[in-house]
């Protein structure tokens, strides 16, 4: 059964409507595009540029004749790195359309994901259409349809190892980037479907784009690797690429949404005829979205504003170097309309609330069914 995808009500707020006039304001005010400038061209220069550098480093040394392996592993884990970092701020402003004006420089740098393994197509409807219209709703948003293996939220059904779930959640981030690229991707291309939500149906050019970037991708960093350095190293670097980019891929997406205080929706509980739910969208996108470590310059770099999530899940057009700018604007428009703005001041107090959020989550018995 496709589970119902449950509208929003309009209740009358005009939350929404001021916070973007004062947004726009600022942008006409400040005589600034939306769109990203010259420090997010800079950011992704360096991503294009230092990847393959640290491949062709990895790889020339087995030419070097007595090189250690070791030197590998560290290449191969900075690889990991790199490319958590091109995936936050190039393919993700990308994918919205918010890295450049210009449409078709979006479609280019879109693909930065089939560099990295995965399928701009497939990713924009799971994360542009499910998640980011129903965050936080079980059983649409994708982001939080890891049962039976993770429970999220009170209305996933609790089993008993769960209880566990808030240690074993870092093994299960460590593989999720090689499950994604290689079994996720897989049966979503296969089905033409997200979970049990159908997919727009892809063009020759999106067929050929999956195909072409998944084979690249593994003759790049499976293949070559084994070629040059044997089964067992060529393998286990590519493990080491994938443990480094799958826990800071998941941690920094779950530090956004499974934290303590945030709303969680079930998409079973409202009927296809009338039932909508009760907040506005944009109200919903706050009470279900957190900002962590936004004091800090290094985080907000490296995690392509991935730490103003708030700011990202209202305006993901908008790209991600405006984030810092527009923060106070909203803080102040949450204020006003008596919105539930959640941040958390450093990346470690996320990370603990995470942890803390997951080990309730993983009691059949929990203080709250419903946290709004
Ligand atoms: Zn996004």
């Amino acid at each position: 059964m496709t589970p119902f995808k449950p509208g929003f009500a309009h209740n009358g707020n005009n939350f929404y409507a001021e916070l973007r006039q004062e947004i726009e304001h600022y942008f006409t005010s400040n005589k600034k595009a939306k769109t990203g400038n010259g420090k997010l061209y800079r950011k992704t220069a360096f991503a294009l540029l230092f990847v393959p550098a640290l491949l062709a480093l990895s790889f020339s040394t087995a030419f070097w004749g007595n090189s250690p392996m070791w030197v590998n592993y560290v290449l191969f884990a900075l690889l990991g790195v790199m490319h958590a970092f091109t995936g936050f701020n190039v393919m993700h402003d990308a994918c919205h359309g918010s890295f450049s004006s210009k449409p078709w420089v979006n479609n280019i740098f879109q693909h930065s994901l089939g560099l990295l393994g995965s399928h701009a197509p497939i990713w924009k409807f799971k994360h542009n259409v499910l998640h980011h219209t129903w965050t936080n709703v079980d059983g649409v948003d994708d982001d939080i349809a890891k049962s039976p293996m993770l429970r999220h939220c009170p209305t996933q059904t609790f089993k008993p190892a769960h209880k566990y779930q808030h240690i074993y959640m870092f093994g299960l981030y460590a593989i999720s980037t090689i499950w994604w690229l290689f079994g996720n991707d897989s049966i979503k291309y296969a089905k033409g479907k997200v979970n049990h939500q159908s997919m727009p149906k892809m063009t020759a050019v999106d067929h050929l784009t999956f195909w072409g970037f998944k084979l690249l991708y593994a003759g790049v960093y499976i293949a070559a690797p084994i070629y040059l350095f044997g089964a067992f190293h060529g393998l286990m670097l590519f493990l080491t690429l994938h443990v480094v980019l799958g826990v800071l891929l998941s941690v920094v997406f779950q530090l956004a949404h499974a934290v303590e205080g945030m709303h969680f929706e079930n998409s079973l509980e409202y009927s296809e005829t009338d039932d909508k739910i009760a907040n506005e969208w944009a109200v919903h996108q706050v009470l279900t979205t957190n900002n962590f470590a936004t004091k800090s310059p290094l985080a907000t770099w490296f995690m392509g504003g991935l730490n103003f999530q708030v700011e990202h899940h209202l305006f993901p057009k908008i790209s991600h170097v405006h984030y810092p700018n527009i923060n106070p604007i909203l803080i102040r428009t949450c204020e006003k309309y008596g919105v539930k703005y959640s941040e958390m001041p450093t990346f470690w107090k996320a990370i603990k609330s995470h942890l803390r959020w997951m080990r309730l989550m993983g009691k059949e018995e929990h203080p709250r069914l419903s946290v709004a």
